[in-house]
């Protein structure tokens, strides 16, 4: 039998998730839901001044919103007992050492480096101390913060979307584990747990690589079989600039409320973005699960076109039926939509949240603009009987026009002005049927309808 594949989204309750952290999440579920494995989301919570509770809500509510479930939840802050004790056996092994540099001297030391000409890497001085040093570091209070000893030998992966990956130990700084006050590290509690875990496979960004290469040193010190890795390129904007304008910089809860995106337009874009098959909206994920190979995802920065997510979600409000948009309508505090109403507007919609001016227009109440009382009395004497269809738009306008000789915006504008109070908003020919004559009489008479 071969062995069940075991992954995980490790996200930091630091801030809200975004397009970027919610690709690696979805990538890494459709991973583990393509080959039956296990998904772990991992809380990595041990920076208790930054981690906030509604951030991590805001990761629960984020992936569920998207449709992930994951098969087991952990919290690095509940795991520190069992962090404590792989601290001692590194001690004893030798693989991690005290510090007592202040984040001043690093930097005075980083800063010489550099001017120098050479490579940011920790000189291991710490190493060098002598017992009268260390004994007086000690007596004027200062506490040690504890790297690992990385060693000095080739670290080689063949990395499922970088190819061979490469790297040289003494190139790679010898990494904190333990700040000042005893409370372990990122690295250290990540590599932990992706042993306890039982990790087979690690998918994150590439911005993770060069840590990479420090955590499989990890993995052999703590005597565990190194993970294959992933690591994804990450998003652009458009120009190939960083992700930082409009769309690709709103949470994902912000997406949902303020854009009014659909979370499979989202998912549809995630599930292909940088990979050789076509984006396509879809309906499910069922698709999306059954085409995903991770072989497919190529090392270019993939570019996130947030008119690319605006296509594929008008795609699939379009053929989202009634039953389903129910669901959504709801979420948006508008139950009362009826089937015959969603079916005349949704192909007008690009994004759920649109239909709002619709129904407001349609049900009212409008405050109307007339300015000229002279042609909306015309309008009204010339509107067509009930009832009205999709062509009565044509004909009525038809009429005034042979009538007053107005055309183009002359003649349209304070006909939408009266009717909708905008001067821009939904089609008016697909507009008018809802609004009916009462209303449209009574705009047109400067009554609020
Ligand atoms: N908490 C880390 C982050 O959000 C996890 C990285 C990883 O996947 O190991 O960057």
């Amino acid at each position: 039998m071969t062995e069940q594949i075991r992954v995980r989204f490790a996200p930091s309750p630091t801030g809200m998730l975004h397009i970027g952290n919610v690709r690696t999440a979805f990538i890494t579920w459709l991973f583990a839901q393509a080959n039956k494995g296990y998904f772990l989301l991992r809380i990595d919570d041990t920076d208790l001044e930054r981690s906030k509770p509604e951030y991590e809500a805001a990761i629960y509510e984020s992936l569920t919103w998207l449709g992930m479930s994951w098969d087991e939840l952990a919290h690095q802050s509940k795991r520190l007992d069992r962090y404590a004790e792989v601290i001692e056996k590194l001690k004893a092994d030798g693989r991690l050492y005290a510090c007592y540099e202040t984040p001043e001297e690093l930097s005075l030391k980083r800063k010489s480096q550099l001017s120098q000409g050479m490579p940011p890497i920790y000189d291991r001085g710490a190493l060098k101390l002598t017992a009268e040093q260390i004994a007086k570091y000690e007596a004027e209070g200062r506490k040690p913060h504890w790297r690992f000893l990385m060693k000095d030998e080739p670290i080689i992966w063949q990395d499922l979307i970088r190819g061979e990956v490469r790297f040289e130990g003494k190139d790679i700084s010898d990494p904190v584990l333990i700040r000042e006050d005893g409370s372990p590290l990122y690295h250290l509690c990540s590599v932990i747990d992706d042993a306890d875990f039982g990790m087979t496979h690690i998918i994150r960004g590439e911005d993770h690589v060069s840590n990479t290469a420090a955590h499989l040193q990890m993995f052999d010190a703590i005597g565990f079989n190194r993970p294959q890795l992933a690591h994804l390129p990450l998003l652009s904007d458009p120009e190939g600039g960083k992700l930082s304008k409009r769309l690709g910089a709103l949470s994902i809860i912000q997406l949902r409320d303020e854009v009014g995106l659909e979370p499979l337009s989202i998912c549809s874009l995630l599930a292909r973005l940088g990979t050789s098959d076509p984006i396509e909206s879809f309906a499910s994920h069922a698709p999306l699960i059954e085409s995903f190979d991770i072989s497919k995802f190529g090392r270019g920065t993939p570019k996130f076109d947030q008119e690319e997510l605006l296509r594929l979600n008008s795609k699939l409000i379009h053929e989202l039926d009634y039953s389903a948009a129910k669901i959504r309508l709801a979420q948006i505090g508008l139950e009362e939509v009826t089937e015959d109403f969603w079916n005349v507007v949704r192909p007008n919609l690009e994004k759920i949240t649109d239909i709002k001016d619709w129904w407001t227009v349609a049900n009212g109440p409008v405050t109307p603009v007339v300015n000229d009382n002279e042609f909306a009395a015309k309008a009204i004497e010339l509107m067509p009987p009930a009832p009205w269809t999709p062509e009565t738009w044509k004909e009525w306008t038809g009429a005034i026009k042979a009538e007053t000789g107005r055309k183009g915006k002359e003649l349209f504008m304070p006909l939408r002005q009266a009717l909708t109070g905008m001067d821009h908003g939904p089609e008016l020919g697909d507009l008018l049927p809802l609004i009916g004559p009462e209303k449209a009489k009574a705009r047109l008479s400067k009554q609020a309808a």
